[in-house]
């Protein structure tokens, strides 16, 4: 439920509500609007009678969030939420490019290649220094040096970075130098993992899991939520499916199901989903198409000696081109959808539902606690 105060509402008529929630037994969480403070209610097994809270002071309604992930749903918050990373804006009306290599080799290559991407295009560096290898042979990435890597890249370039953390052992240590921490596809259900990361300040990059519902990706994301950090991005990298044409199967239809569900920028990754290089610019251009926030690409300048995913990792001509196309996308985009912005009304019921309430074609999450 979300307990809505009136405009104006002083802090202490909203402590007053705050407290009545809790004692109750729930958890309130206030979400500052531009208007008005709405207030979540968090943690209440079942239905939350709102009598005692609509007669306090500077009460205006209270409504209903039909969704199981509270803090993430529209319903919770109209608006379009914009992450500021060192001055470098994700979400809402931005288009947001991250690109750089999957590992971080040494200095000279993560250099190289950072030059490159800025001058085309890139706001955002990547680059992977603990790496979530398949087989244990492979290459597993630089450690802290990789990390340290990083924070010369950003200073010389002025590029924030974005690395991730493959579990809670290394959390403190990526979260000290990294800008946006990535919480990998393999890791998106490491519930602990997630609640680190809901304690952290740093903004967080969630990538969608190997086979996840968007309801369990988006579950996830109300992990770290709940545990108070509201700067979650999420990243769609496609999912496993029957082809073996590409890596993974990107599944575009998700960047608009989630925009409707939640107000939290989604960005999308046709790197890890294609597999191969020849589709990663088809695939960026049409996730544009479909409103995403931003783009994640891995880029080598010479990717046939790349430690890690070479084959699907663009040449930085390639990422030129690809950085001019979607320049002309996203204004087509823009301009067809009002400046990209969202109507703010209340999206219950948009989505095709089963008889449980869960969006059609969805897994129960009932059982897995
Ligand atoms: C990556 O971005 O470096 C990565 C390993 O991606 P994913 O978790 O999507 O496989
Ligand atoms: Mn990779």
């Amino acid at each position: 439920m979300l307990v809505v105060m009136r405009r104006g509402a002083t802090p202490d008529e909203i402590e007053a509500v705050v407290s009545g929630i809790e004692q109750k037994g729930y958890t309130a969480r206030p979400i500052p609007g531009g208007e008005r403070v709405a207030i979540c209610v968090l943690h209440n097994d079942g239905p939350v009678d709102a009598s005692s809270f609509l007669q306090l002071p500077a009460v205006k309604e209270a409504i209903p969030v039909t969704r199981p992930y509270k803090l993430v749903s529209r319903e919770s918050q109209a608006w379009d939420t914009t992450i500021d990373v060192g001055g470098v804006l994700i979400g809402n009306a931005h288009l947001t490019i991250m690109a750089g290599p999957c590992a971080i080799e040494n200095e000279i290559q993560a250099l190289t290649i950072a030059r490159m991407v800025k001058k085309t295009g890139a706001h955002i560096f990547r680059g992977g220094a603990f790496k979530p290898r398949t087989s244990p042979y492979a290459f597993q990435g630089l450690g802290e040096e990789g990390l340290k890597i990083l924070a010369r890249v950003r200073l010389e370039t002025g590029m924030p970075v974005v690395t991730e953390a493959i579990d809670h052992e290394v959390f403190d240590l990526v979260e000290q130098y990294a800008d946006i921490v990535q919480i990998g596809a393999r890791n998106m259900q490491n519930f602990s993992l997630l609640r680190r990361a809901g304690k952290s300040r740093k903004p967080v990059l969630l990538k969608r899991g190997l086979a996840a519902t968007i309801e369990e990706w988006l579950m996830a994301a109300e992990y770290v939520m709940e545990g108070g950090n509201d700067k979650v991005i999420l990243c769609e990298r496609g999912v496993r499916t029957f082809a073996h044409h590409s890596r993974n199967t990107l599944d575009l239809s998700a960047v608009p199901v989630v925009r409707q569900e939640s107000h939290l920028p989604v960005i999308v990754d046709p790197s890890h989903a294609a597999g191969f290089r020849d589709q990663v610019v088809p695939l960026g251009r049409a996730a544009v198409a479909v409103g995403c926030h931003g783009l994640m690409v891995e880029v080598h300048h010479a990717p046939e000696t790349a430690l890690s995913d070479g084959p699907q990792s663009l040449y930085p001509a390639q990422f030129s081109d690809l950085c001019r196309q979607i320049e002309a996308i996203f204004s087509v985009y823009k301009t067809s959808t009002n400046g990209c912005r969202q109507t703010g009304r209340n999206v219950t019921g948009s989505l095709a539902r089963n008889a449980s309430g869960k969006i059609a074609g969805s897994q129960n999450l009932g059982q897995a606690g």
